[in-house]
């Protein structure tokens, strides 16, 4: 995909002068590989992670000026700090780097889940520190430090979910730099995010790893072949069910409430189409597919197909 707005000599000067980043897997080295080419978004990249193994590669990588196993040795002199690890892991994080925050910092965030988010992060943050929570919706199956890439956000949402009160300075500096990274930016209010979220990605994530499941199940002549004549609709959950567990563990566990909301609806529908099937209405189904190629057919005009 061609990015016209990426590489080359920096144009403005750098949003941070550091940037860490705690957490190194497909957003955060997506977003260490961006400012690295770009040059406009810190002047210095520094990056901690949870095992040695990661940070070893970074370096082979060459997409930080240095790496910390200690996340408290990693902030220290940031102004800005982006958490890029699981959702689960941020409470701990938080405490631990809460001290050693600079002030006049702003902390922010990629998490897929942002009531959590405010609700583990929020208290920790220490007075002078500016928080604010973001959400790019951008993503593949893979994960690790080798999965970025700088095209991950082209075009694409990065949500910004601030408590009011948030100084709107830093907010414009966090906007700022999703911009460089080529995304588009909205504000958005924190449950809002979570119930929409819900519907577009965790939902259906959770079929995905639900009919995987179910396969998998079956008896093992059928299992066979479902491997070997996957069409393309079961192959495009297999890609979905292919994601980190432990991430998807953490935004199902970390938007409870939207999640089970939603997955209720869903199972209504469901019935309701077990029951055109059963009984024949013909009108039903077609009616429902057809609302499926609209919904297609207006992501693909709004290129977020
Ligand atoms: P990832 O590729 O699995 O990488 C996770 C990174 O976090 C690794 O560097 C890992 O270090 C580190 N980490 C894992 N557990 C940790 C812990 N307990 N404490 C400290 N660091 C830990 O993950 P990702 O896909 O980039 O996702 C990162 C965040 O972005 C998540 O919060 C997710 O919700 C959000 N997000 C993901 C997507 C997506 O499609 N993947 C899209 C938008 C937002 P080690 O390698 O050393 O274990």
């Amino acid at each position: 995909m061609p990015s016209p707005n990426l590489p080359g000599k920096p144009v403005a000067d750098p949003v941070f002068k550091r940037l860490t980043l705690l957490g190194v897997g497909l957003i955060g080295s997506s977003i260490a590989r961006i400012a690295r080419l770009r040059g406009d978004i810190a002047a210095e990249i520094v990056v901690n992670a949870r095992t040695r193994q990661t940070l070893d590669r970074v370096l082979q990588l060459g997409i930080a000026d240095r790496v910390e196993l200690d996340p408290a040795a990693a902030v220290q002199g940031a102004d800005c700090v982006m958490l890029c690890a699981p959702v689960g892991a941020f409470a701990d994080l938080a405490a631990r780097i809460a001290p050693h925050l600079a002030p006049g910092a702003v902390l922010t965030d990629v998490g897929s889940t942002k009531q959590s988010v405010i609700r583990d992060v929020g208290p920790l943050v220490p007075a002078g520190v500016h928080f604010v929570p973001a959400h790019p919706i951008a993503g593949t199956e893979h994960s690790g430090p080798d999965s970025g890439f700088v095209e991950l956000f082209q075009g694409r949402w990065t949500l910004l979910t601030p408590v009011p009160g948030t100084d709107e300075a830093a907010i414009a500096r966090i906007e700022d730099l999703w911009r460089r990274c080529g995304a588009q930016t909205e504000r958005m209010e924190p449950a809002h995010h979570d119930r929409v979220l819900a519907i577009v990605s965790h939902l259906p994530h959770l079929i995905a790893f639900t009919i995987c499941g179910t396969a998998d199940d079956l008896a093992d002549e059928s299992r066979q072949e479902v491997v070997n004549f996957a069409a393309s609709g079961f192959r495009d959950f297999t890609r979905i069910a292919a994601s980190d567990p432990v991430m998807w563990r953490d935004v199902f566990l970390n938007n409870r409430e939207a999640l089970l909301e939603m997955l209720q609806r869903f199972m209504e529908d469901a019935q309701a189409m077990a029951r055109a099937v059963r009984w024949g209405d013909a009108a039903y189904i077609e009616d429902k597919v057809e609302r499926g190629r609209k919904i297609r057919r207006s992501l693909i005009e709004r290129k977020q197909a």
